[in-house]
Order: structure tokens, then C-alpha cells, then sequence
């Protein structure tokens, strides 16, 4: 392994100057007990001259190595190079018991045995990393002096010279052993290192995916704002905060109008960019660290805290609604988006997040309801409102099957003969805890909780009931109206569900008239389809408020309306005001020449009447003539208003059962 021989190298060098010092001092303390004895000769300088080079070639070696960074990339041969120093100068070591003369080494020349043995003994105890190098150097000294003692074949220096052979043995092993030892320590400690390192690996790897989840978890993946999760630990992590320092939190919801159908007629990729392009506009506008988050779908949300945060916040709405006027570009092509903003503050309007988010959230509702490109400010009424939708919503359904809900019908009449000729059905809901409910209100809950289709099948019902039963009261050829909000074409098929009605109850389509608003024909891609099938299956149409919106003439004249009911706003206190007659006189004539019946509704009294009469309109609908009122009531009412009617009624009931 190579981080082995590496260590084992390292070993080697850590004591290398020591041991290269060690010898040089042994050397000279060596020469000066040769000189004590007076023993220099000239083989002596020799010898001291070979062991003065050696050291100074070991130096030279390992300086080499160190300078070419052997020692790290050829650990091997760095051992092998150190190795033969080590056996070049324990040889020169090993010579000198042969080149003193009658070298006595348990006499005169102890030290020099002691000196010998304590280095040979030293190196392998100093040497563990490496055997080799210790046992190189050891050896050959040990076998020396080993080979001396025998040699001079007395009986001690024999039985040294055993010792010494046991000694040399146990060095040996010895060595061997103490290498072992280091190099399975040094592979432990390898090992240990590498799952070290591999631990620290795995442990950055898991901190840079953590930090990735946690990113993934905080950020909108698509616009890279801020996600819902991230915004709520925001918000109320800024509102505990502001508790504590009181101050303001106030929180914008922007939404943007008409995303679905940008989304349905220009496809989902086309519908991202747009979000991509409106979050990027909105980050680019609101710079003072409020934090900017999508919230879902077409929905952006921005906190703003600190000092004067809801002036900021107003400011920064009023920003991003004057840049909102400028086309936004993407995927080579623009379009004006008109966007819409809620806001709320905290403490001004509520208490905690929860609560604030569905302050600005009423806000955001309302503002959806006016203008297009307008902030709404939170104010109590909106929450009243919102209880009072919330209820409505709830109970709609309910109110719906029970029958609490219904139609009530209001007359029109031929306005010079006064004769009845139909009646308009109007939803009616008497809520037990919230009264009287206007059927805007009504037919708004109704799509929002998705029973726009049960509603007017409810009312339709009530319409075929009436109409059924209309010539019992001697009305014969008289249509009930119902009005269709033309928004119902997206939602479900009206032919469908009124054919379904109609022939449930036996009545005729040409018994029922659809009033649908001017709406409706602004819009005909929607609507064309199923006023064409209402239309061909025999239902009277009529263009409901007409004159509040810019009806097509030409689809008007497509469609083959049968009537154009003026808008009451027209109507009233029209004997007053000559502006509306001049008005009504333009509709009449446009109505006579595409040969569409006129109705005038809303007309309150004679004067109005006899002005509307005059100015050739036909048929009339108002309180002057009738409220609306329930099925039940209408019976007294025809008899009152049509007593011709109802005595012919009467007469032909007596005449039946003479008969
Ligand atoms: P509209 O279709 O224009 O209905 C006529 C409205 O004028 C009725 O209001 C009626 O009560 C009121 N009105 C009639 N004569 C007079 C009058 O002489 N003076 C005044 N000031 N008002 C008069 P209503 O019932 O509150 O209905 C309001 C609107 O709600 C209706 O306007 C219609 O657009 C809608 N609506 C009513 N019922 C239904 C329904 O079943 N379905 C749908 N989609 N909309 C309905
Ligand atoms: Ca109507
Ligand atoms: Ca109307």
C-alpha cells in the first residue's frame, strides 16, 4: 500500500538527522578512545575517513531525495537507496573490531564493544517503521563483534559471543514484529483516515442536498419566488416580530385577471412565461427586502414589514399597477394583463397571519369585482360580506332542493290594451337568517359553488309550471320569461337542461322565453352554439338590458332575437326626461326595422306609461302595473287585471259542468 511505505518513509526521515548525528558523535567519541590507547594508525584514519563519508553520503542521499520528491512518489526505492546506506555504514561499523590491533573487546577496548552494541541495539529500537534499514545497519555490527569474540576462542568471549548470536536472533525478531505493528497501525490509521474523508464527503454531500431540499422545499420551482410554505413561516414569523417592536406587517395579493383563459386558448408553456415575466416585473419593482412569493396558480403575494409598511405597501401596489399598463412580452409575443391587489395590515385589520391572509384575500375578491388594475383596501364591511357569501354559499343548495328557493313572477302587459302577455320569472330567496337576498347575489354564489345549472333548472321548473297551467287561467298565447346568465353557456349546456325541463313538464319551448344580457352577444364564440340550438328549438329570445352594452347588430340580426328589453335605467322618470325618450325612440326604430318586439321595463307610473306607449313601445313591465309575486298570488291577480279574462274563465268552467 502505498500510504504505507509513504509513512514508513516518513518514519525514516523524522529520524534521520538524529541518527546521522548519533553516529557522527559515536565516530568521534570512538576515534578518541583509539587515541587514548594510542591506537590511531594510519588504517585506523583509513576507517574513520570511510565512516566520516558514509554519514556524509546518508546526507547527501536523503537531501537528494527529499529534492526530487522521491520520497513521496517512489517510497519504495526511497526505502531501498536508505537501506544500503544504512548496510554501507554498519559494514564500515562491522570492520572496526578487525582493524584495531588484538582488539580485546571485553578488555581495553570495552567502550568501543559497548559503543558498538548500544548503536547496534538503538537502531533496531529507534527503527521500527522499517526493519530493513535497522537490521542492515544492526547486523553487520552484531555479527562483527559476534565473529570476534569467537575468534579469540576464550571461555567469556565465547559465551558473549552466544549471547550476542541469541541477542542478534531476538533483535530479529524483534524487528520484524515492531514493523508489523507499524504497518497495521499505519493501515488503521489509513483506513481511519479514508472513512474520515469519506464521512466528511458524505456529510457535505448531505449538507449540499439538504440545502438543495430546502431550497426546492422554500422556492416556487417555476418563477423562483418564494413558495406558500415559505410565505407563511414568513408572514408569521414578521407578525411575532412586529408584536414585539410594534410595528406594521402589511400583506399584498396580487392576482391576474383573466390568467385561466390566457392559460386555456394559449396553452399551459405560454401561461408559465406569462407568470415568469409578471413575477420578474414585480421583483424588479419591489426592492426594499419585502418578500415577494407565489402563492399558486395566477396568485402573488408580497410582505412588507417595518417602519410605515402599509404606506410602503401602497406604494408598491400602485407601482406594479401602473407598470401592469405596460404589454408584457414573452415567447415573441404581448399582451396587456390586467392584475388585480387586496391588501391588509396587521394590526390594523387583523391579528394574526391566518387572519390577515384572509383579509387581504376579501380585499383581493372585491378589487376582483370593480375595475380592472385597482387596489382594495381591507375594510370590516368586506368581512360582514364575506360571512354573508359564506353563508349564502352554504345553504344555497339545500335551498335549492327544498324549494326555499323559487321563482316569483312579475305581468308585462300590452302597454295601449293593458292585456297580459307574459311574465318574467325572477329567483326569490327568503334566507331565515339573512332575509331577503338579492338574486344577483343569488346567481354569483350559485357559479362560485358550481349549481349555476340547478339554479335555473329550479326556476325553469317553476316557469313550466306556470305555463302549464296558464291556460286554466285563460291566458293562452303568453310566454314566461327566465333569465339565463350568459356566463352559463361555459359552464353547462342550457338546451340540454331546458329540454330535459320542458319535456318533463309537457310544455312547448315556444311557452318560454330566455332573457339573456347584452353580455352574452358580446361574446359569441361562447354563446353562439347554444343560442343557435335554443333558437332552432323553438324558444322566443330576447336581449335582456338592452341599451347598457354594445350589442352587435349584425349578430342581433344573426341571432333572430325576438324581443329587446330597454333597460329600466332608461325608463324611469322617462315623462322627466327628454335624453331618454329621444333614447328610447332611437331603440324603438332600430327594433322596427330588424322587426324586434320592444318591452320596456321598470315603468312605475301613467305618465311614463302614456309617454312609453307614445313612442310606439309595445309591451311594458313594472310596478305600475304588477310586483313580482309568487305563483300562488297570480291567479288574483290575472282575475283583478284581466276580468274579461277571468270571466270567460269562469264561464267556461259553468258551461263544462252543465255539461
Ligand atoms: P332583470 O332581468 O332586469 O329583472 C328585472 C328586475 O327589475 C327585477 O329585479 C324586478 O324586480 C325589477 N323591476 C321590475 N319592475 C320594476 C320597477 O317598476 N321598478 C324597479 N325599480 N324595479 C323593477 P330583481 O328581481 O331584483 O332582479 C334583478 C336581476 O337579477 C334581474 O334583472 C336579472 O338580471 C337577475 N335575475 C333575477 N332572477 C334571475 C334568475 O332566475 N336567473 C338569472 N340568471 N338572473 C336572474
Ligand atoms: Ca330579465
Ligand atoms: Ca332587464
Amino acid at each position: 500500500m502505498p500510504a504505507v511505505l509513504q509513512a514508513q518513509v516518513a518514519d525514516i526521515v523524522e529520524g534521520y538527522p538524529s541518527t546521522l548525528a548519533l553516529n557522527a558523535f559515536t565516530l568521534t567519541v570512538s576515534m578518541i578512545v583509539l587515541r587514548l590507547l594510542d591506537q590511531t594508525s594510519w588504517i585506523v584514519w583509513l576507517w574513520f575517513g570511510c565512516a566520516g563519508m558514509c554519514i556524509a553520503a546518508r546526507a547527501y542521499m536523503m537531501n537528494a531525495l527529499k529534492r526530487r520528491g522521491m520520497l513521496l512518489s517512489a517510497p519504495k526505492a526511497s526505502l531501498t537507496i536508505l537501506s544500503l546506506g544504512a548496510l554501507a555504514i554498519g559494514m564500515v561499523w562491522g570492520a572496526l573490531p578487525w582493524i584495531v590491533p588484538s582488539f580485546d573487546p571485553l578488555g581495553q577496548h570495552a567502550p568501543l564493544f559497548l559503543i558498538m552494541g548500544g548503536m547496534a541495539a538503538g537502531s533496531v529500537i529507534k527503527q521500527i517503521g522499517y526493519t530493513p534499514l535497522a537490521l542492515n545497519f544492526a547486523i553487520p555490527i552484531l555479527l562483527s563483534l559476534m565473529g570476534n569474540l569467537i575468534y579469540l576462542w576464550r571461555a567469556n568471549e565465547v559465551l558473549m559471543g552466544l549471547c550476542l548470536s541469541l541477542m542478534i536472533l531476538v533483535f530479529i525478531r524483534r524487528s520484524i514484529w515492531a514493523e508489523r505493528m507499524f504497518v497495521s497501525n499505519q493501515v488503521a490509521r489509513h483506513q481511519a483516515t479514508a472513512l474520515a474523508d469519506s464521512l466528511t464527503r458524505a456529510n457535505s454531500d448531505i449538507l449540499r442536498q439538504n440545502s438543495r431540499l430546502e431550497a426546492l422545499a422554500n422556492r416556487d420551482t417555476l418563477t423562483g419566488l418564494a413558495n406558500r410554505v415559505f410565505f407563511h413561516g414568513r408572514l408569521a414569523g414578521d407578525i411575532a416580530r412586529a408584536k414585539v417592536v410594534d410595528e406594521q406587517v402589511a400583506l399584498l395579493i396580487f392576482d391576474v385577471e383573466r390568467f385561466q383563459s390566457i392559460n386555456d386558448t394559449l396553452g399551459h408553456s405560454a401561461g408559465d412565461a406569462l407568470l415568469q415575466e409578471i413575477a420578474s416585473r414585480i421583483s424588479s419593482l419591489i426592492e426594499d427586502g419585502s418578500l415577494i412569493a407565489r402563492l399558486g396558480g395566477d396568485e402573488f403575494a408580497v410582505i412588507v414589514s417595518g417602519s410605515a409598511a402599509l404606506e410602503r405597501a401602497r406604494s408598491h401596489a400602485a407601482s406594479v399597477l401602473e407598470a401592469s399598463r405596460q404589454p408584457i412580452h414573452w415567447h415573441q409575443r404581448q399582451a396587456v394583463v390586467g392584475l388585480s391587489v387586496g391588501l391588509a395590515a396587521y394590526p390594523d385589520h387583523a391579528d394574526n397571519a391566518e387572519e390577515l391572509l384572509a383579509c387581504a384575500d376579501m380585499a383581493l375578491y372585491d378589487a376582483k369585482r370593480g375595475d380592472r388594475r385597482q387596489l382594495r383596501e381591507f375594510d370590516p364591511d368586506l368581512r360582514r360580506n364575506a360571512e354573508r357569501k359564506r353563508i349564502i354559499e352554504q345553504d344555497l343548495e339545500r335551498a335549492i332542493q327544498t324549494g326555499a328557493l323559487g321563482a316569483w313572477f312579475q305581468p308585462q302587459v300590452d302597454l295601449v290594451s293593458r292585456r297580459i302577455t307574459g311574465f318574467e320569472a325572477l329567483v326569490r330567496w327568503q334566507h331565515p337568517q339573512l332575509g331577503f337576498i338579492a338574486p344577483p347575489e343569488i346567481v354569483n354564489a350559485a357559479r362560485d359553488v358550481h349549481l349555476s345549472e340547478q339554479l335555473t333548472a329550479r326556476i325553469a321548473t317553476d316557469a313550466c309550471i306556470l305555463a302549464r297551467r296558464l291556460p286554466s287561467l285563460g291566458l293562452d298565447d303568453v310566454t314566461v320569461a327566465l333569465n339565463v346568465s350568459p356566463r352559463e353557456f361555459a359552464l353547462y349546456s342550457v338546451p340540454c337542461m331546458l329540454q330535459a325541463v320542458v319535456e318533463r313538464h309537457g310544455v312547448e319551448p315556444s311557452a318560454l322565453e330566455i332573457e339573456i344580457t347584452e353580455e352574452a352577444i358580446l361574446d359569441p364564440a361562447l354563446a353562439d352554439e347554444q343560442l343557435k340550438k335554443l333558437e332552432q328549438a323553438g324558444y322566443k329570445l330576447a336581449v335582456d338590458d338592452f341599451g347598457m352594452g354594445h350589442s352587435s347588430l349584425a349578430y342581433l340580426i344573426s341571432l333572430k332575437v325576438d324581443r329587446l328589453k330597454i333597460d329600466r335605467s332608461f325608463v324611469k322618470d322617462v315623462a322627466r326626461s327628454e335624453t331618454n325618450q329621444k333614447l328610447i325612440s332611437t331603440m324603438v326604430t332600430l327594433g322596427q326595422s330588424l322587426a324586434l318586439e320592444i318591452v320596456v321595463e321598470g315603468v312605475e307610473t301613467p305618465e311614463d306609461a302614456a309617454i312609453l306607449a307614445r313612442l310606439g313601445c309595445s309591451t311594458a313591465q313594472g310596478y305600475l302595473f304588477a310586483r313580482p309575486m309568487p305563483a300562488g298570488a297570480l291567479d288574483s291577480w290575472i282575475a283583478q287585471h284581466q276580468p274579461t279574462t277571468s270571466l270567460k274563465r269562469k264561464m267556461k268552467s259553468k258551461h263544462l259542468s252543465v255539461a
